[in-house]
């Protein structure tokens, strides 16, 4: 199901509440274009449609970065300013960090005491991401867990849907099934989210690598113009056109999914029947993507300078969003400590 869709789908009748939604990044650096089209774009658009909590999720960070955790928080206000710089409306959204709200961590305890560990062990990003980060010992407590921490991120805020990517859908279906274990053995206190399936468009770095900071090959929403031009100067385009007079081909192409992203329909029409016909060059076809991309992009640096130049403004936006996300998340865990006999304000 693409966004359109899910908006469509699930856009209320005016007037009753609008129904909340949450997602949240890791702060392990600055944000690129991956990053920009695959999430935050989607982001910005829900915001319109849906009581939205955006969430720094540091403390999902030190699952796999507990041996130099320090750096974690220096990336917090620079992933802010990229929230906002792309059209995160602080009125229309809650944005907040998670070890703000200390009540995270509380329900993590609660719901780990009744996860089976077989269900965390079935999880197939589990075995992936221990793969893929085979220089880091994963084999750890923290890690193995970490879906019940999202679980609490989500239901914290009894958020009914999640935005997300395919690969992400098992993660939901653990939060529904801990919220009806939970709702089972004590109360029924939280709703079931459904994964907002959001189409994640396949964008490569200019190596054509998966765009990381670990290869280096990223465009960074904080590069000046100058930069992304020439990074995209830099793209790595269709392998098996090694000349100019050579046909090419879009589909093979890994500059084009950012074209089909930022030029309109019809001037991409035309790229690709100049392009099959070796009418159009790489190094011209770059530079029409660099332009597409720098107008595209400008709206977004504006924003950038001017929350680079109030760095004040920027922290009364988190304070905010912290003081209204801890008012949900104390009244939540209220609801808790209630339903599993734990109130102790009662007690004693
Ligand atoms: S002309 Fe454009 S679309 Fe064709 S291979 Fe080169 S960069 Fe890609």
């Amino acid at each position: 199901m693409v966004l359109a869709e899910i908006i469509g789908s699930k856009q209320q009748s005016s007037g009753s509440p609008k129904r909340r939604i949450l997602s949240g990044m890791r702060p392990t650096g600055r944000l690129h274009l991956g990053n920009y089209y695959g999430a935050l774009c989607n982001w910005v658009k829900l915001q319109e449609h849906y009581r939205c909590y955006y969430f720094v999720a540091d403390w999902h960070a030190i699952t796999t970065e507990y041996e130099a955790p320090q750096a974690i928080s220096g990336f917090i206000p620079e992933m802010i300013i990229d929230w906002l710089s792309a059209g995160l409306n602080p009125e229309k959204s809650t944005l907040f960090v998670q070890s703000a709200i200390p009540e995270h961590a509380e329900l993590y305890l609660i719901f780990g005491m009744f996860t089976p560990v077989p269900w965390l062990e079935r999880n197939p990003t589990f075995k992936d991401q221990i793969q893929e980060l085979a220089h880091k010992d994963l084999a750890t407590y923290g890690f193995l867990g970490y879906p019940v921490l999202q679980a609490a991120d989500i239901l914290m805020y009894k958020a009914e849907g999640v935005p997300v990517g395919v690969d992400q859908v098992p993660h939901v279906e653990m939060t529904r099934e801990i919220a009806r274990r939970f709702n089972h053995l004590y109360r029924p206190i939280f709703p079931e989210p459904e994964a907002l399936l959001t189409e994640i468009p396949k964008l490569t770095g200019t190596d054509g690598r998966k765009m990381s900071k670990s290869y280096d090959n990223c465009i960074y929403l904080s590069d000046p113009p100058e930069v992304m031009a020439r990074k995209v100067r830099q793209m790595t385009t269709d392998t098996q056109r090694p000349f100019r007079r050579d046909p090419g081909e879009p589909d093979r192409c890994l500059a084009f999914p950012f074209h089909r992203l930022n030029l309109p329909k019809e001037r991409l029409t035309e790229i690709i029947q100049d392009c099959r016909a070796a009418a159009l060059g790489c190094v011209d076809c770059k530079k029409l993507l660099a332009e597409a991309l720098l107008e595209n992009m400008a709206p977004l640096q504006e924003r950038r300078r001017h929350f680079e130049a109030h760095p004040d403004e920027v922290r009364d936006i988190l304070r905010e969003g912290n003081k209204r996300a801890r008012e949900q998340a104390k009244q939540t865990m209220a609801e808790v400590r209630e339903a599993i006999g734990f109130n102790l304000e009662f007690q004693f």
